[in-house]
Order: C-alpha cells, then structure tokens, then sequence
C-alpha cells in the first residue's frame, strides 16, 4: 500500500485529513510517525507558498506522496487579516489560546464579524509533481468561545448558515462543511486517478 505523508504536527489538522481520506487505498501518516523534524519556516507571502515549502521540505526528506496544508482566517472588518499570519496573530510561539484571545480583543464592539477560512493544499507524487487544489468556508467569528471539540479557531467560527461554532458541531460535520473538507475533496479526486494509474503498471 502507498503512503501519504501529512507536512504537519497539528493533531487536530492530521485528525481532519485522515478521516477525509479514510477510504482511499493508501496509508495516511503525520510526518512525526516517521522522522523528527525540526520547525519548518513558512515565511511565503501567501498559503500556497507556505503549503509549498513544507510540502516540499517534506518530500525533499523522505520522497513519496507529501501533502501540506496552510489555512489562513480571513476577517472582513480587519481587512483580511490575519490571514496568512493566521498562526501568530497573538505573535511569535503564540499559543492557540492566545491567538482566540486576541482576536475576541481586535473585534471587541465590531458589529461586522464575517469572516471566511481559506485552505491550500499542495501535494507533490512520488516523482516530484505539483498538484495545488483549494477550499473556503464563509461564517462569523462569535462574541465569545463556544463548544469543547477541535483546535485552533474553532471555538470561534460559526460557519455561514449555522447558528453554533466548528467546536460545537464536531468533526464529523465539519469534515462535510469546512474549507479543509472543500480542499481534500477535490484532492480525493486527483488521488484516486493517481492510485489507479499506478495500478495499471
Ligand atoms: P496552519 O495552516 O497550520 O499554519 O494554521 C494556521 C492557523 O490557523 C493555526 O493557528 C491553526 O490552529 C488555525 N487553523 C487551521 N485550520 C483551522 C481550522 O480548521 N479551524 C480552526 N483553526 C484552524
């Protein structure tokens, strides 16, 4: 069986993105199954350069299938922000607690609170091809955390046409709504044709 290897040490993001693939014929590992790595720098200006440089820092490592995936939180009233900085909105080495606190701080009294999560993945093959698909979520950021469940922002952001957060609803119908979810998708997709036409060899 192939294995895809996932560019990340989020347990929440690795959880999602093993659940989505779970019936393909092929095994999904985070990358500290394998290897100890050391932080990898995602100094791109945009999700795509920084999926790409973990996807490849990964692949240049072991080879094989690699997949990164680089999420951003873009709100309406901050002008995007924080966007690609998503990760260390609170500053550097941040905690994910830190992060919600300061973004319930920038948007104390706003009334505009719509926001929309954006995903890109980049996988490369086991010969070195690129392939780059994309997913997005519209929603709001709530007044205050709601729910137990999930990581990063998710006690914050009620996607559009629900009344509670990611947190509150859960994994198994974020897996069908979220941006993450929209990406692997299409992804699935493109792997399955990939795995097909390995077996014909
Ligand atoms: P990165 O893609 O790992 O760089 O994640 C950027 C930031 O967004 C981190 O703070 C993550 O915890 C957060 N994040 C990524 N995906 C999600 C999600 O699906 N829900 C909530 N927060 C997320």
């Amino acid at each position: 069986m192939k294995r895809l290897v996932l560019a990340s040490h989020n347990k929440g993001k690795i959880k999602e993105i093993k659940d989505i693939l779970k019936n393909l014929d092929i095994e999904v590992l985070g990358i500290s199954d394998i290897i100890t790595i050391e932080d990898i720098k995602e100094d791109a200006d945009t999700l795509e350069g920084n999926a790409r440089i973990k996807a490849e820092y990964i692949h240049n490592k072991i080879g094989g299938y690699t997949l990164a995936d680089d999420t951003g939180l873009f709100v309406e009233v901050l002008n995007g922000k924080p966007g690609v900085h998503t990760a260390r909105f609170a500053g550097e080495n941040c905690s994910e607690q830190e992060n919600r606190d300061k973004l319930l701080e920038v948007l104390n009294n706003e009334k505009n609170r719509n926001a929309v999560f954006r995903t890109v993945l980049v996988l490369i093959d086991e010969k070195g091809k690129e392939y780059i698909v994309e997913g997005s979520c519209e929603g709001t950021i709530s007044n205050m955390e709601i729910g137990e469940k999930g990581f990063g922002y998710d006690k914050l952001f009620i996607p559009k046409g629900y009344s509670t957060t990611f947190s509150e609803i859960g994994l198994e119908e974020k897996n069908l709504i979220s941006h993450r979810a929209k990406a692997l998708n299409k992804l699935k997709e493109l792997l399955v044709d990939m795995l097909n036409e390995d077996s014909d060899y």
